[in-house]
């Protein structure tokens, strides 16, 4: 009988089924770790609480992250809330909706042949434009503003869609004034698009804004704003401060509440944890499974040589031959040479009279299976 292989014995759907929850116990780590990270950054009550919270990690300085201004600069990782304001709020295309970041987005519609030769619908992305004017966070109090800087890269922000309308492609075509020749064109158009298996159908058009008065949880790194324009020393009595993106650490805007925001990221960390789990036991089970299975062949392989080898002993023939009977004699009468495979596993191990009365299960592996007589040729 062939010698064992690694092949034999190692699961390999065990063992990608492994490498992939190590994956998924990364994710859960890494959600872990946001979530961590957040826990740790303070959440100031009202706008007002700045002030005090940068005196003191300034004179701690221990555990805040480095600001990039000049010496003097204080900031420390903080999370805030407060209403969305502008003085120069972005105007959408399409509705009167206002915001402070707009995105616009176009997408070509089209049919496509597949490979089955069916239409299908789909679209792809022709223009994708975000934009983002100057804007600050208020509370009731009105005695601090926020300006968060480039708040479009932020984590966790989702715009609210104010816009989707779809424009199809006859009603826009410039040359379709109902001419015989725009006629002609737009058939010979059509015509090219049919042998190239595509048609456009249409143009979609999307917009999404964060809009004014949204109230949201900004987390990142807060620092006093420097009065370097003359126009900010018109602010008077208002404290202006900066919340942007931290060298290292979280920059969120979000408008779940900084409990919420916690939360979800744990409870995403636990969902990846339980699939990584389940995938590890499956790979273990698989593993294990295909081990047994392989121990418990070779076991019974040994067996069946051991019992062939006592009878031709018992039989007293001579040494020599030996290897060579016990090497090719059905496992089951021990009389006939073995000249019937089992197809699934590929055994060869018995005669056919035997195997007709095995109901089709090989002896080796226990496995049922057809079998098939063999011939020499
Ligand atoms: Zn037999
Ligand atoms: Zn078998």
């Amino acid at each position: 009988m062939a010698p064992a292989v690694l092949s034999d014995f190692v699961s390999w759907p065990g063992v990608a089924t492994l490498a992939f929850s190590t994956v998924f116990y990364w994710l859960s780590n890494r959600s872990g770790q946001k979530a961590k990270e957040l826990e740790s950054v303070p959440h100031l009550n009202g706008l007002w609480e700045l002030g005090k919270l940068l005196e003191s990690s300034s004179s701690s300085s221990s555990s805040s992250s480095s600001s990039s201004g000049g010496k003097g600069a204080r900031s420390s990782l903080a999370s805030v809330s407060g209403r969305v304001c502008s003085e120069t709020p972005l105007k959408c295309e399409n509705v009167p909706d206002l915001g402070v970041i707009h995105r616009s987005i176009t997408k070509e519609v089209f049919m496509k042949k597949n490979d089955k030769g069916e239409w299908k619908r789909d679209n792809s992305t022709v223009t994708d434009f975000t934009r983002e004017t100057q804007w600050h966070l208020e509370d009731g109090g009105g005695k601090a503003k926020v300006h968060v800087k480039d708040g479009k890269g932020a984590t966790g922000l989702q715009l609210k869609a104010v816009f989707i309308g779809f424009e199809s492609e006859g009603s826009s075509a410039a040359g379709s004034d109902g001419s015989d020749i725009s006629i002609a064109a737009n058939l010979i158009k059509a015509g090219a698009d049919f042998w190239q298996g595509v048609k456009k159908i249409g143009t979609e058009k999307s917009e999404g804004i964060l809009p004014l008065g949204t109230t949201v949880t900004c987390v990142g790194e807060v620092s006093k704003q420097v009065s370097s324009s003359p126009a900010s020393s018109w602010s008077g009595s208002t404290n202006d401060y900066v919340l942007q993106r931290p060298i290292r650490g979280p920059f969120y805007i979000t408008t779940q509440t900084m409990p919420e925001l916690i939360q979800s990221l744990s409870r995403s960390s636990k969902r990846w944890l339980y699939v990584g789990l389940g995938f590890t036991c499956l790979g273990s089970y698989l593993i294990g499974r295909k081990l047994f299975k392989a121990v418990m062949v070779e076991w019974r392989k040994k067996q069946f040589r051991d019992a062939i080898r006592k009878k031709r002993e018992g039989g007293g023939e001579e040494e020599e031959e030996e290897e060579k009977t016990t090497e090719k004699t059905c496992v089951a009468c021990m009389e006939n040479k073995y000249d019937t495979v089992f197809t699934n596993c590929g055994h060869m191990c018995m005669c056919y009279a035997c195997a007709s009365k095995t109901n089709g299960k090989c002896p080796i592996c226990r496995e049922p299976s057809p079998y098939k007589r063999v011939y020499e040729a």
